[in-house]
């Protein structure tokens, strides 16, 4: 993409109406505009951002064995009635008549739909377990919609509903999405850390927040120091074999939310030296409820047996549109955000230090080419914009490469490649930095 036929409004002074840096980022290196309260449009900086977390949590999804569906965002009402959710759910949910009177809702998540829909398909219990997800976009009318896309109104959120004949096999089911979580995260270039959360009524321990370790987090969370470096399990992993003990070594750590969260058994369990106390930012939530909405809406097949049971079931979200806002959190400097190879917009940043100059364009354009061809992304700023300007602009919206390219170089067969992360700068001749950028993301 040449920068003078793109869209990249960005800003250089800081928004005030932004109260972290993530969303200050997100604004300055436009991602995002505020269409209004709690409600954005992404630009296209933003928007493929966006695309590569969603193609890596659906990867991974499928992975697990889940099965893409999607489901509408405007609901009726009935099912909801039906549930008991639709007083329940209060002020948070977006409540629209149509022109025919009937009362429908923007879904704030979707287990009355999903499970409606699954009892269209379900002959018996042959067809179980079966886990079917969506992406699809939500409306929440948070009290307090803040910090950008993190908490927002609408948001895109993957949600995933799985179907089991019995607590055990939904137990499976479960911990599937719980080893997925931690794949999708660690992709994502995340540190995420599953924690004990609330499970209501239905008891047990089959409700886990991942949580990111953020200054800017809005929830206190304490854990074992030792869950920062665990290791994730590898893409060879096999889901239909015992994942019991991935579980319970992750689980086995103290690790709790503010609402969980019991001081006395902290003290006890951990050292003094390996508590860690700190924000956090919620970027899943895996919750097994049981036959919550499968009896009120009548989800029930035949066992073996011959009998009637209820369906035993789980929801696992993710916040898609958060963990834009997340990432960045978790990677930035001073000048400005740091993407993780896997989510980068581009690939790598070309900058000519002298558009007009006949032998620099003349390189820029031959390393802009060759690089396209060989499928790495490149942004290549064109413009006429001052060396300073791109220079801060190119840190600004974070590619993991920066390509330099200058009149001085150029004339000595030589251009430069600075590695964002860590600031490095090195000189190679034309050949070795095209075949280090190429090498990089091989
Ligand atoms: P929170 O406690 O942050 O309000 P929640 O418990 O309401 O989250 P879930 O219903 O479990 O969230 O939704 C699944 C995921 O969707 C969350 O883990 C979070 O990452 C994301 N999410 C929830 N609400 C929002 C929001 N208003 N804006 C952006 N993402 C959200
Ligand atoms: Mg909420």
């Amino acid at each position: 993409m040449r920068l003078s036929k793109y869209f990249l409004p960005t800003i250089k002074e800081n928004p005030k109406e932004a109260e972290i840096v993530s969303h200050r980022l997100m604004l300055r290196a436009g991602m995002i505009r505020q269409a209004s309260a709690g409600i954005y449009t992404w630009l296209p900086l933003g928007f493929k951002v966006l695309k590569k977390i969603e193609n890596i949590v659906r990867d991974e999804q499928e992975r697990a064995g889940a099965i893409e569906v999607l489901m509408p965002t405007i609901q009726s009402a009935d099912l909801w009635k039906q549930s008991g959710r639709y007083e329940d759910y209060g002020k948070e949910m977006l409540r629209i008549t149509d022109r025919h009177d009937r009362e429908m809702l923007y879904g704030p998540t979707n287990e009355e739909l999903i499970t409606d829909t699954f009892k269209s398909g379900v002959k018996s219990y042959r067809d179980l377990p079966c886990n079917l997800f969506h992406i699809q976009w939500k409306f929440r009318d948070e009290v307090r919609p803040r910090f950008g896309i993190m908490r927002g109104r609408e948001f895109l959120m993957k949600d995933a509903y799985s179907f089991d004949l019995t607590v055990e096999e939904g137990r499976k089911s479960y911990n599937k999405m719980f080893v997925s979580y931690l794949r999708t995260f660690d992709r994502l270039g995340l540190k995420a850390i599953p924690m004990a959360a609330d499970t209501g009524p239905i008891g047990g321990d089959m409700s886990h927040e991942f949580i990111i370790l953020a200054e800017t987090g809005e929830s206190e969370v304490y854990c074992h120091r030792d869950l920062i470096e665990f290791d994730v399990p590898g893409a060879d992993l096999d889901y239909d074999s015992d994942l019991e003990p991935i579980i319970a070594k992750w689980t086995a750590p103290y690790a709790a939310t503010d609402e969980e969260h019991d001081a006395e058994r902290f003290a006890a369990e951990v050292d003094e030296k390996d508590r860690l106390q700190a924000r956090g930012i919620e970027v899943g939530h895996i919750f097994f409820f049981g036959s919550k909405y499968s009896k009120p809406l009548n989800l029930s097949v035949q066992d073996a047996t011959g009998q009637q049971v209820a369906i035993e079931s789980g929801s696992y979200g993710v916040g898609v549109s958060r963990l834009v806002g997340a990432i960045i959190e978790a990677s930035h400097d001073d000048n400005g955000i740091i993407w993780p190879k896997s989510v980068s917009p581009f690939d790598v940043g070309l900058i000519n230090l002298k558009a007009g100059d006949d032998a620099t364009d003349a390189a820029c354009e031959d390393l802009y080419d060759r690089l396209t061809k060989d499928n790495i992304d490149v942004l290549y700023d064109d413009t006429n914009d001052r060396a300073g300007a791109k220079f801060s602009n190119m840190d600004l919206i974070g590619l993991p490469w920066q390509l330099i390219v200058g009149p001085r170089g150029v004339a000595a067969g030589e251009v430069e490649v600075k590695c964002r992360a860590t600031g490095e700068r090195e000189t190679l001749s034309v050949e070795e930095a095209f075949n280090k950028l190429t090498s990089e993301f091989r």
